[in-house]
C-alpha cells in the first residue's frame, strides 16, 4: 500500500479535516489491497456509528410523468416513447396499505415533476397516511417552491430527497437544461430549513466527470451534512440523448460510497437500486462498504414496468429486488432488519 493512500486513510477514517486531495488519491487507486482497506475501514465505521441495522423504505414511483428534459433520464418530457401513468390517490393510499402491513417504516413518494396533482391533494395524501401509519414519510419530487415545501411539512412530510446529482456547476447545467446547481443546492437549504431531514446524492459515471468532480460531489454532501445520501452508476437510458454512453463503474461507485460512510459517519446510505441494477450483488456489495439502507420498490407492478428512468431495474429481471429476497440477503450477511423509522442521528465524530 502506498503511504500517500495509507495517510489518506487514516486521516479520513479518524475525523481529520477532509481535502479534496485525499479523497482523489483514494478514488484514483487501481491497487487492490488500497481498495480493500478502503471497504474493511468504511464497513467498520459503519458498525461503529451507525450498527448492524438495515432500514427498509418502500418506495412508491407514483407518476413517471415530468416537466423536464435531463438528458441521462428515461422520464424526460422528450421521451414520447414511453406509455405515461398517474395513480390515483386511491391507488396510492392502497400501496401504502400494503407497504404498512408489510412492516415499512418509511413509505417514499417518487415521481416526475409532475405538477397534475394539486398541493392540497398531496398534502391530503401525506396526512391521511401519517394517521393510518406510525411511519415516516419522504418524498422525491423534485425542484418546487418554498411554499410547497411548506405546505407537504405542515401536512406530515418528515424527509425529501432531491440529489445534487454532480457538483460540477457546469456539467449539471448541461444535464439538466432550464435548471441550475445553485437552484437545486437552494432546494436542498429550504428543505433543511423547513425541519426536514434530507437527502442527496450523485450518480457516478456521468459523461464528463472526472475524479475530481467526485470528489466535489463528496465534499459538499459533507458541507451539506445530509441526513441521507445516495450514490448510484449513471446507467444509459434509452430514447435519451446519453443512451450511447458508457454506464457507471461498479468498483468506483463503491468507493464513492465507502468515501461517504467515512466522511459521514452517520449518514444513511442506501444500496442503490442502481446498483443492483449493473451488477446481481450490487447491494450486498454496498452493504458491505458502508450502506445502512435498502429502498425496494413497492410501486404496482403494472406502473412500476413504466418508470423507466433506466433500463432493467433489478428487480424485474430477477427477483433480487423483492423484499423477502432483500430480507434473507440482510439476515445471511449478520445484519439486522431495523423495525424503527430509521432517522439519522445527527453526524460528526464522538
Ligand atoms: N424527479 C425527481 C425524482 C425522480 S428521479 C428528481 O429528479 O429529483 C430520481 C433519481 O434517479 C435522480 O435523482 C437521479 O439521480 C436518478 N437517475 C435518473 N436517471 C438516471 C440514470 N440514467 N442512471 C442512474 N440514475 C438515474
Ligand atoms: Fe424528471 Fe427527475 Fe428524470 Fe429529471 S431526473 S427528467 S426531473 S424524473
Amino acid at each position: 500500500m502506498r503511504s500517500s493512500f495509507k495517510t489518506a486513510l487514516e486521516n479520513l477514517s479518524t475525523g481529520g479535516t477532509v481535502t479534496g486531495k485525499d479523497l482523489i488519491t483514494i478514488l484514483k487507486s487501481t491497487d487492490e489491497t488500497e481498495i480493500d482497506a478502503l471497504f474493511v475501514t468504511a464497513d467498520k465505521v459503519r458498525r461503529l456509528y451507525v450498527g448492524d441495522e438495515v432500514h427498509f423504505r418502500g418506495i412508491i414511483e407514483f407518476s413517471n410523468h415530468c416537466s423536464r428534459n435531463c438528458l441521462y433520464c428515461g422520464l424526460r418530457r422528450y421521451n414520447d416513447k414511453l406509455r405515461r401513468y398517474r395513480m390515483s390517490p386511491e391507488e396510492i393510499i392502497d400501496a401504502c396499505d400494503k407497504a404498512a402491513a408489510a412492516g415499512f417504516k418509511t413509505i417514499v413518494l417518487q415521481s416526475g415533476e409532475d405538477t397534475y396533482y394539486s398541493t392540497d391533494v398531496l398534502a391530503g395524501l401525506i396526512s391521511t397516511i401519517k394517521q393510518k401509519y406510525d411511519v415516516a414519510v419522504t418524498l422525491s419530487l423534485g425542484e418546487r417552491s418554498f411554499e410547497f415545501y411548506r405546505f407537504m411539512r405542515d401536512a406530515g412530510a418528515d424527509r425529501y430527497l432531491i440529489k445534487h446529482e454532480t457538483a460540477d456547476p457546469e456539467l449539471f447545467a448541461r444535464l439538466r437544461p432550464g435548471t441550475n446547481i445553485q437552484r437545486r443546492l437552494d432546494c436542498l437549504k429550504q428543505l433543511k430549513e423547513l425541519g426536514y431531514e434530507v437527502g442527496s446524492g450523485n450518480m457516478v459515471g456521468l459523461p464528463g466527470q472526472e475524479a475530481k468532480t467526485l470528489a466535489e460531489d463528496l465534499l459538499l454532501m459533507q458541507e451539506l451534512d445530509v441526513d441521507m445520501a445516495g450514490v448510484g452508476p449513471f446507467i444509459p437510458s434509452e430514447y435519451t440523448p446519453l443512451s450511447r454512453y458508457p454506464r457507471g463503474d461498479l468498483y468506483l461507485t463503491l468507493k464513492v460510497i465507502a468515501l461517504t460512510r467515512l466522511i459521514l459517519p452517520r449518514t444513511n446510505i442506501p444500496a442503490t437500486t442502481a446498483l443492483g441494477t449493473i451488477h446481481p450483488r450490487g447491494r450486498e456489495m454496498a452493504l458491505r462498504c458502508g450502506a445502512n439502507v435498502i429502498m425496494p420498490n413497492i410501486t404496482p407492478p403494472e406502473f412500476r414496468r413504466h418508470y423507466q428512468i433506466y433500463p432493467g431495474k433489478e428487480s424485474l429481471i430477477s427477483g433480487s429486488g423483492k423484499l423477502e429476497n432483500l430480507q434473507t440477503l440482510v439476515l445471511s450477511m449478520g445484519r439486522k432488519i431495523s423495525h424503527n423509522k430509521g432517522s439519522a442521528p445527527k453526524n460528526r465524530f464522538k
